[in-house]
């Protein structure tokens, strides 16, 4: 038996996941909560408004966005404080999740407002729970943009013993697979969840070396919104490992690959013929 409809309680914020494509991922309790709340904020209200059409939901609307999510926060815990329930709802998925929706949660928090979850869809749920991977895994989010600065947030996530989740936007999508390649390897392999829930969805998995070649073979294979899951390393590295590796990357800056490898084994008194074939690989890198 259903559990019975519960409208929203005052004084309350409620924090509704929403559909991350296909409208009809919306719970029976968000639209409880949101057919039944006094406010309902959103990151973006043209945005929101389809949705909450969609479903016949004509509630008042409040834009709160990561401009100005401080100041809009204030606003609704002091009306919640008077009494009024809000929800709040992200463009798609879950907010708090690479969305705005922290600095409400914390001031209603401070505010002593009770805080609800109505949990839904998740690009990051969703896409793991096709992955076929039953370890741990850290959800990493966006990488940064500029390209030295993601080649640097991978180099530190490498050696975690767990897989790795991303987001990635289209135009960065190749930039960003090449770089997975370039940092943690060929042989760790590669979900690629492409518009989950949508019309034209995709999962592929393939090893991290074959990801290129299959993101550049049809235009469409790079189009929509996606999620990344790399499976963790097959063997942790070792401190050995990282530090031949941060003294290669020294070298490699003046000296060829044979020179390099040589004198990283007279400095970390590791084995030559290994230090050529990680130089060797490293050089190679974009
Ligand atoms: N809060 C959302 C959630 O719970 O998944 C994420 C919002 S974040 C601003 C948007 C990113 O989530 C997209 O760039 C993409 O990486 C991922 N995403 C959202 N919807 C998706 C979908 N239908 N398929 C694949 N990835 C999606």
């Amino acid at each position: 038996m259903l559990d019975t409809p519960q409208p929203a309680r005052a004084g309350t914020l409620y924090i509704v996941a929403t559909p991350i494509g296909n409208l009809r991922d919306l719970s029976l309790r968000a639209l409880d909560i949101l057919k039944s709340v006094d406010l309902i904020a959103a990151e973006d209200t043209r945005t929101s408004q389809g949705l909450l059409a969609a479903h016949g939901i004509h509630a008042r609307l409040v834009a709160l966005h990561e401009h100005n999510e401080a100041a809009v926060a204030a606003r609704i815990v002091a009306d919640m404080r008077a009494g009024k329930s809000v929800a709040y709802i992200s463009d798609a998925g879950t907010p708090g999740i690479s969305d705005p929706g922290a600095k409400l949660v914390g001031a209603a928090r401070a505010g002593q407002v009770p805080i609800v979850p109505i949990p839904g869809a998740s690009a990051v749920a969703a896409a793991l729970s096709v992955s076929g991977l039953d370890g741990p895994w850290l959800f990493v989010g966006f990488l940064p943009a500029r390209a030295s600065a993601r080649r640097k947030a991978l180099d530190d996530l490498r050696p975690l013993p767990c897989a790795l989740v991303f987001y990635e936007a289209p135009h960065r999508i190749e930039a960003c697979v090449a770089d997975l390649l370039a940092r943690l390897g060929g042989e760790r392999r590669l979900l690629i969840a492409r518009e989950l829930t949508k019309r034209f969805e995709q999962i592929h998995q393939c090893p991290l070396a074959d990801a290129p070649a299959w993101l550049a073979a049809d235009d469409d294979h790079r189009r929509g919104e996606f999620v990344l899951v790399v499976s963790a390393p097959a063997a942790v590295e070792s401190d050995d490992e990282r530090e031949a590796r941060q003294v290669l990357e020294i070298l490699l800056e003046e000296l060829p690959v044979r020179q390099a490898a040589q004198l990283a084994a007279r400095i970390t008194g590791g084995r030559k013929n290994t230090l050529y074939d990680l130089a060797l690989n490293m050089k190679q890198e974009p």
